[in-house]
This record gives C-alpha cells, sequence and structure tokens, in this order.
C-alpha cells in the first residue's frame, strides 16, 4: 500500500521559488526472520553468537573468525568458514544469512563504469521491493565506488534527479555495507586492495548507519578501506558535518553549487536551513584538515545560473583559508529539467580562474553517461528518456 507523500516544511519562511522541504521516510526497515550478519559492528556479531549459545569465553576468536571470512575472504555461505567447527556453522546457517543486497542488473558503460541495480526488501512482506543502484569507477590505479545510502533522498535540489524522487526510506548499515560486498564478489576483488566512496543520497541525513557502515568498512583486519580514502558528499547538513569528523573521521566533500545564498537557497534548499557562512565554518573546523587533507568542494555548472567568471572569483575568495579542493561537475540533463550544462568553453575558463588561484581545479569527466551512471542521474528511469534525450546523453558521453 502506498500512502501520500508527506512533508514537513521547516521552520524557515516556505515562500519563494524552492522552499525548504525535508522528506520524511514513508517506510520503516524491518529485519527479515533470518537476519544476514553483514555490516554488524564487532559488538553486535558478539550479541548475534550470544543468542545462538557460543560462551562469552570463545565470543571474540569467533568474531575474529568470521569477520576475516566475511569481509576479507568474501565468504557468501557459512560452510566457507572452515575455521569456524561444523557444529557452529550449521548452528549459525540455521539462524542468520550472509546475504547482501540481490543484483537485478549490472551495466557496463563504454567507458568500463558499471552499475548494479540492487534490490531491498520492502516494509511489508509481498510489498513491491526497492531498487538502488551502486557505481563503480575504475579508475588507473584503483577505482571509485558510489553507494546509496537511502532509498531517494531527503532533500530537494533544484538541478538533481534523486532529489524530484520521494524518499521511502533510509539504508540500514548492513544494506551499505552489503553493497561494497557485491561490487567486489562481482568485480572478484576480494583479498585485493581497493579504495572506497561513501556518497549518494544525502548520507548525513542517515547519520547513524552510514557511521556504522563505514566503520565496518574501514576496519583493518576486513574490508580495510583507509579512511583518507573514503569520501562522504554531502548538500550540508551543518550539525552532523561536526559528527562526521569526530565520529567517522572520513574525508568530506560538500556540494557547495552557488556563491552566495540567493542562488544557493533556489539550487540547494537545504541553504535556507543552513546558510553559506554556517556551513563553511562546519568545514573550517573540520578536524585532520591540512594540505594533504582537504575537503572536496563540488560545483555543478549550470548554464547561466552558476557559472559567470564573476562566481568564478567569488569562489575562490569564499574558500580562503580551508585547505579545499574544487569539483567541478559538468551538470548531467535529466528528463524534464530546466538546466543546461554550461557550455565548454565556459568551464574551461572558469576553472581556469580556479587553477589560477592555486587550486588543482579538475573538471571532474562524467562517467558512466550512457547507463545514467553519472551524478545525480542514479536511478533514472531510463526508459522515460524521448530519443532526443537519450541521443543528447550519448553525445556528451562520447565527447567528454
Ligand atoms: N546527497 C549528496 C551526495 C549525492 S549527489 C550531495 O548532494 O552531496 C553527488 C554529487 O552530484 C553532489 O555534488 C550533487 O550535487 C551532484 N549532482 C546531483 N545531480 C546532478 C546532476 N544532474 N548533474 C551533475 N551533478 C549532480
Ligand atoms: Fe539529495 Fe544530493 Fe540530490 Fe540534493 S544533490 S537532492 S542532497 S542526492
Amino acid at each position: 500500500m502506498t500512502e501520500p507523500l508527506q512533508t514537513t516544511s521547516s521552520t524557515m519562511p516556505t515562500a519563494g521559488p524552492a522552499p525548504f522541504v525535508e522528506k520524511t521516510p514513508l517506510e520503516r526497515y524491518l529485519p527479515p526472520a533470518e537476519p544476514s550478519l553483514v555490516g554488524l559492528s564487532r559488538a553486535q556479531l558478539a550479541e548475534a553468537l550470544a543468542t545462538v549459545g557460543v560462551p562469552p569465553a570463545q565470543r571474540k576468536m569467533r568474531v575474529q573468525q568470521i569477520w576475516h571470512w566475511l569481509y576479507v575472504r568474501g565468504a557468501r555461505d557459512f560452510d566457507a568458514m572452515s575455521s569456524v567447527s561444523k557444529e557452529l556453522r550449521a548452528t549459525l546457517a540455521a539462524r542468520f544469512t550472509l546475504a547482501r543486497p540481490e543484483v537485478v542488473a549490472e551495466q557496463t558503460s563504454t567507458d568500463g563504469t558499471r552499475k548494479w541495480l540492487l534490490r531491498l526488501p520492502g516494509e511489508h512482506a509481498g510489498e513491491r521491493p526497492h531498487e538502488i543502484e551502486c557505481v563503480y569507477i575504475p579508475e588507473t590505479d584503483r577505482g571509485t565506488l558510489c553507494l546509496s545510502s537511502q532509498v531517494g533522498c531527503t532533500l530537494t535540489c533544484s538541478f538533481c534527479h534523486t532529489g524530484t524522487q520521494r524518499l521511502v526510506r533510509n539504508l540500514t548499515p548492513g544494506e551499505i555495507v552489503g553493497q561494497i560486498m557485491v561490487a567486489r564478489d562481482r568485480l572478484g576483488d576480494w583479498l585485493r586492495a581497493a579504495r572506497g566512496r561513501g556518497n549518494a543520497r544525502e548520507p548525513l541525513y542517515n547519520f547513524e548507519a552510514v557511521r556504522d557502515a563505514l566503520l565496518v568498512a574501514a576496519d583493518g583486519e576486513g574490508i580495510a578501506i583507509s579512511k583518507r580514502r573514503i569520501t562522504l558528499s554531502t548538500s550540508g547538513v551543518v550539525p552532523n558535518i561536526a559528527r562526521a569528523g569526530a565520529e567517522i573521521g572520513c574525508m568530506l566533500a560538500v556540494s557547495l553549487h552557488a556563491v552566495r545564498d540567493e542562488r544557493r537557497n533556489e539550487l540547494v534548499p537545504l541553504n535556507r536551513k543552513y546558510p553559506i557562512e554556517q556551513l563553511l565554518d562546519a568545514c573550517r573546523n573540520y578536524p585532520g584538515l591540512s594540505n594533504a587533507r582537504r575537503i572536496t568542494f563540488e560545483y555543478v555548472m549550470l548554464k547561466d545560473v552558476n557559472d559567470s567568471l564573476a562566481d568564478a572569483k567569488a569562489l575562490v575568495k569564499l574558500l580562503a583559508g580551508i585547505p579545499a579542493k574544487i569539483n567541478l561537475i559538468p551538470f548531467n540533463p535529466w528528463p524534464g529539467t530546466r538546466y543546461e550544462c554550461s557550455d565548454w568553453e565556459r568551464i574551461e575558463k572558469f576553472s581556469e580562474i580556479i587553477f589560477n588561484a592555486g587550486y588543482a581545479s579538475p573538471v571532474r569527466t562524467p562517467r558512466g553517461r550512457d547507463i545514467l551512471a553519472a551524478c545525480g542521474q542514479l536511478k533514472s528511469a531510463s526508459e522515460k528518456l524521448s530519443a532526443r534525450e537519450r541521443l543528447a546523453l550519448r553525445a556528451m558521453a562520447m565527447t567528454d
């Protein structure tokens, strides 16, 4: 059964083109009868072992073994855990699973980007399950994995396709860690070093689950993705930026996209709640920043909206004093959007101003556009694209 979308308005004024609207989750997560052990912390894993009668003195050692099988070897069933006694394997198999999200489809882009469509259970048995996407972008040395933290997004950025969709629910830590497991399963990447990027939807609106999942991913005796290689991208949930610094210790990417509040209110309505000055203060106070550990500022290039050369100069001024990288993202169009991507020439000029101010300002090459895997395109219904839009996307994918 679907209920009408519930929304709560913020305390900020709702007049103007883009009021700040926070979507309320429509569903809760209900654990299945046989829960998966994927994504549990060590302490939770020890509790799970206690429920099947593992004596206290053995729990730490068993947790260590299972952790290794799960996160270093990628075991998909208890039988593979040859260092665990047969009886315990059978007991565990009767009560738990090692399930990851189910892979419904896999697409590979002409540039090697891979996108997986994953299925998650809905709240009610028999109801249509939810689908999320997870994207792997290969790079010369390793690769970047973009994870989802929610079905839909809490927020309503006007240039983002995800923002136009309703929020269905937050993911659990197991579902977030499960995406890394799926990617490693599909890439045959167990027992090899890799790097990850905690990203997509609005992770800081599902803070606890994202934190717990990233702590599992960063555990040195398991998946072992270094915290310096985990980047959390946020549109600016100010109070949780400090929490991310203190409780996760990962790198931060901030979706800035505009240099003045008036424009940012329009693009990122959350700005009405946490304006630019507050956001940059939170960035300045982010722990552990240095030249080697900078905050990435994301800036989507929207034609005639935020791409003037005066904007570029203002951007440089605004970020003075913050160890920063600036990522210019060419806007990825989606059906029905009112925005266009800036002209290439303009992007180059904009980038030059930033470069001359001393920033490396890579224009983030859109990857996987032909399979709608680029920023803001996740979970876009590709079948809804008109022939013209499809052609435009393909042309952009080939010229970048
Ligand atoms: N919710 C988080 C992370 C997911 S979006 C955030 O907003 O930061 C990842 C990045 O893609 C963000 O910088 C977001 O602003 C940007 N983005 C969203 N839609 C886009 C689009 N259509 N084209 C280009 N970038 C987009
Ligand atoms: Fe949500 Fe990020 Fe899209 Fe904004 S840009 S609607 S915060 S996913």
